[in-house]
């Protein structure tokens, strides 16, 4: 391509120097392309950030023609325009800032030596700049008095250093979307407040930490002085929280993890993170670690301390054994998505290549597995079809049973930004949740009415584009997707009247948002829990699939199906064949030609034979075929439904190995527990929601006594006679270990540690190291999309115990805890949020007679619960809702077994229960 011509039309002088512009930039923007990022100071300015022009240190002088009169404007919000003649350094301007910088430190305590972020202060490193030796005005009116906030678990404020700068009130507006923060007062008395003046720990704040991340001095800081250049070194790694993937810059010092901060040029979170990824972090120090191995005295039932090589010995003989008895298929594993995709890889080639069977699953089964399905079926690929960035290109969001800013709060604080703009927002959620508030068309429809609520958003595009041709994107219809004529007459023959009332949907709002999605340029689509965790889970993945293929939302910028993962990792523990039906790369077992291309890869015979899902194993466990489970990093008594059930299987078993950082509600059942390492203290790669592998990178040791996972699994694949030939002498090593899955997974074809760099790369990497933003731009992975039709069928726990149990129970995450909050309950979370809640609707609660306070008891077929209720019109009449981080009241006691038809996903989101108050 021809460079463009350069011309007077498009160019500027930058200290005398013609330089060409860029549609768009401001003076500043354009001066630091030419003159680097730190050649003109600023304080108020932050990149993220719409630009403010509060400080005015960034000031230059402007002459809109050669020789012509100057004028100093603030660069950061002056555009630039063709011809300007700009003068960056004039004695002018620089006496300009050393003045207002001046004015800035009269009120500024002097005491640099002892602040924490001496060495690393804006302030501080400006004023250096701009010459300032001394400050010449005497006994100035000050705030110098004014009191520190320590009222919050992680944020600190100190105002005496605050330069009214307005940096903190941007960031929560503009970044994290809160609105805490605001100027309170005028002139003189002006100073930021969090919600009109409440202490900092009783406000609002979500405690992100944008402020604290972007404030210039030490006003707004955090408890672990982040800022602070006492580390020894810094490590860049990536959040093992949820699947948004947020890079992470941890400061580390002795072998300790001081703080962590995020780096702005991270291209998944732009320095912002959530509370749990900044500051959930000293769980990985805490003295419930395991440490050493243990192994159950089957007579005292109490756990021993053993040694690394008598607890390999133990594992080993009791596999084999119970290998040559019952034959490799009475044993299984499941994987961790908290795990590196080297760790994965390990674990279900161990299981394959060691043990010799398919009975390898991970948590996708209770959580995405119907997205992988059902994606598959429609498009060919079960994964993110576009980026997150794409946010910025679209011109729809529509978000189905996910409560992101909750759940994956970066990704929610990108979307919540969009809506403020004015961009179409659509909610398909029982609960009121932060983003349903926020949307302009909330379809609180009843929990396991998902079919029912799609098909008539599909209906409603079908016929009106009858009477308004366009919503219907007919050319891509034809050229790309199969199956539409059928799904339409089949669609068009609903009665509608009837799907809304099944779903409890207002049928003119949901005609209204059909059409505001499928008239929107650009619409992209994301979905939750609260879609695939259902009986109809992935049916309802194959028709959010047909809302984007029936208006063309496929295959460009700002479109798509987009899933948001649950857990840091579980797209790559899918990806690296953690399923007991596909191996590494998604290549189903049961071929004879993958069986062979597994068996030239690991050197040993494939298993041919589909393995067990973690319900069936459940199932073959209780039914004695089932004799030894080794599960890496996943809480199953906690975290998977029915728990009664769950134990009981448990208990069956011969040999339960279970390789955790915490002594679990799992643990207890186990015969042998082997302390593994949390993401801190391992290295290797994790893949987000939108397909990026990303470089994790241990940044401390692992605890005395601990392995990495992936050494623990090479260890026992050594112990048990097959050499995994490409750790370094037995060594785990992420970067050799990457070579291998990249060796047999194909769309990692060309992911090399190297080539991951600070970005990482979403797949499939080509080999020559290119990799892909957005999937199915010409043609869909399964050739052409498939469109599928299916009736809405009510879930068998509401036919078998709707009558007894009236009310519905549907489950969820609350921002501060993650999954079985073993990791953030080991935090200073715990004191933000201390229990699971109860929430009901006003009528409901007063028809049971519950207040706000009171202890209630939900029950079940299965058992029963007691909680702090909560009363609340954020849950519809009839249903309840409630989370399950706390062991103390294990609410899954009342979930069921009932599942996804395809896959076996558990239906977590539609419990019958029943309530009253216990005290
Ligand atoms: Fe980012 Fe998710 Fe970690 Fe929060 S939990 S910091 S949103 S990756």
């Amino acid at each position: 391509m021809n460079a463009p011509e350069i011309t007077l039309d498009n160019l500027a002088f930058l200290d005398g120097k013609p330089c060409e512009l860029k549609a768009g930039e401001t003076i500043l923007q354009f001066a630091r392309r030419y003159l680097g990022e730190d050649h003109i100071p600023t304080l108020c300015d932050d990149p993220r950030m719409k630009p403010y022009g509060a400080c005015r240190v960034c000031s230059v002088d402007v002459a809109l023609k050669a020789d012509g009169p100057v004028k100093a404007v603030a660069s950061c919000h002056t555009p630039v325009a063709k011809g300007m003649h700009i003068f960056t350094n004039s004695d002018g301007i620089k006496k300009l800032r050393k003045n207002i910088v001046e004015l800035v430190l009269t009120d500024h305590p002097l005491d640099c030596l002892t602040c924490e972020v001496n060495g690393n202060c804006e302030l501080q490193d400006v004023a250096a700049k701009v010459g300032i030796r001394q400050v010449r005005y005497w006994k100035p009116e000050t705030h110098l008095d004014r009191e520190k906030d320590d009222s919050h678990p992680y944020m600190r404020m100190d105002l005496s250093k605050c330069i009214n700068c307005s940096r903190c009130v941007r960031a929560c507006d503009e970044i994290q979307g809160q609105f805490v923060l605001t100027m309170s007062g005028r002139g003189f008395d002006a100073k930021i407040s969090a919600d009109n003046n409440a202490l900092f720990g009783d406000s609002s704040c979500v405690s992100c930490g944008a402020c604290a991340e972007t404030c210039p001095t030490a006003a707004i800081s955090d408890v672990f002085q982040s800022k602070s250049i006492e580390a020894e070194k810094t490590v860049r790694t990536v959040c093992s929280y949820c699947g948004v993937g947020c890079n992470l810059e941890v400061s580390v010092k002795n072998n300790e993890v001081l703080s962590i901060r995020a780096p702005w040029d991270a291209e998944t979170n732009a320095g912002h993170t959530c509370l749990k990824g900044r500051y959930a972090f000293k769980f990985y120090k805490h003295p419930d670690r395991l440490t050493s191995p243990l192994i159950k005295n089957k007579k005292t039932g109490t756990f021993e301390k053993v040694s690394w090589h008598d607890a390999y010995d133990f594992i080993a003989s009791r596999l084999n054994q119970i290998k040559q008895q019952y034959g490799a298929d009475s044993i299984g594993g499941i994987s961790s998505s908290r795990c590196t995709n080297e760790e994965n890889y390990l674990m279900q080639k161990f299981i394959r290549a060691v043990i010799g069977t398919n009975n390898i699953d991970c948590c996708a089964r209770v959580c995405h597995s119907p997205t992988a399905y059902g994606m598959q079926q429609s498009f060919g690929t079960g994964a993110a079809t576009n980026s997150i960035v794409d946010l910025e290109l679209t011109d729809c969001i529509i978000v189905t049973g996910a409560n992101p800013t909750s759940a994956h709060p970066v990704t929610g604080a990108k979307i919540k930004q969009q809506a403020m703009r004015g961009k179409t927002l659509i909610v398909i959620d029982p609960i009121k949740t932060e983003l349903a508030k926020l949307a302009n068309y909330h379809l609180q429809l009843r929990p396991g009415t998902n079919v029912a609520m799609l098909n008539t958003l599909l209906y409603f595009i079908v016929v009106e584009n009858e009477q308004h041709p366009g919503l219907i994107d007919e050319k891509f219809i034809d050229s790309r997707c199969e199956g539409y004529e059928d799904f339409v007459r089949q669609i068009k023959a609903l009665d509608v009247n009837e799907m809304c009332a099944i779903t409890g949907v207002d049928k003119e709002l949901a005609r209204q948002a059909a059409i505001a999605y499928a008239s929107a340029p650009n619409a992209m689509s994301f979905h939750g829990l609260g879609v695939t965790e259902h009986s109809q889970g992935s049916k309802t993945v194959m028709l959010i699939a047909n809302l984007a293929m029936i208006t063309g939302n496929i295959g460009r910028p700002g479109v798509g199906v987009n899933p948001l993962r649950g857990q840091n990792n579980v797209q790559g523990s899918a990806d690296m064949g953690c399923q007991p039906h596909q191996g590494a790369g998604y290549l189903p077992m049961e071929s004879t030609e993958n069986q062979k291309y597994y068996e030239l890869k690991y050197g040993v015979p494939s298993p041919a034979v589909a393995g067990l899902k973690i319900p069936q194993m459940y199932d073959a466990m209780l039914a004695g075929k089932f004799k030894a489970l080794w599960i890496m990093g996943e809480d199953l008594a906690q975290t998977d439904p029915n728990t009664h059930h769950v134990v009981s299987a448990l208990k069956q078993l011969d040999l339960l190995v279970v390789q955790e950082i915490f002594f679990t509600e799992t643990c207890k059942l186990a015969d042998v527990v082997l302390p593994g390492t949390s993401f801190l203290e391992k290295s290797g790669t994790f893949t987000n929601g939108e397909r990026r592998i990303q470089r994790v990178n241990a940044a401390v040791e692992p605890q005395t006594g601990t392995k990495t996972d992936g050494q623990i699994i090479i260890d026992i694949m050594n112990h048990m006679g097959y050499t995994q030939s490409q750790a370094q002498a037995g060594k785990y090593d992420a970067a050799s270990m990457l070579q291998e899955v990249a060796s047999v997974v194909p769309f990692f074809a060309g992911a090399t540690w190297e080539r991951l760099g600070d970005q990482g790369l979403q797949w499939p990497v080509n080999a020559d190291g290119t990799d892909t933003k957005i999937l199915h731009t010409d043609t869909f992975k399964r050739g052409r999309g498939k469109f599928h039709f299916f009736d809405w069928k009510e879930s068998h726990e509401i036919e078998l115990n709707g009558k007894d149990f009236p009310l519905i129970l549907t489950t969820s995450r609350v921002l501060q805890h993650y999954n079985a909050a073993t990791m953030t309950r080991r935090t200073a979370n715990s004191e933000i949020i201390t229990e699971d809640i109860l929430l009901l609707n006003p009528n409901d609660a007063k028809a049971k007679n519950i207040k706000t306070g009171d202890k209630a008891r939900f029950f079940s077929r299965r058992g029963e619960v007691t909680l702090t209720a909560e009363v609340s019109d954020k849950v519809k009449p009839g249903i309840v809702f409630t989370t399950f981080h706390f062991p103390e009241h294990m609410v899954n006691n009342v979930t069921s077994s009932e599942c996804d038809t395809e896959t076996m996903c558990p239906e977590y989101k539609v419990v019958s229960v029943d309530v009253e108050r216990a005290s």
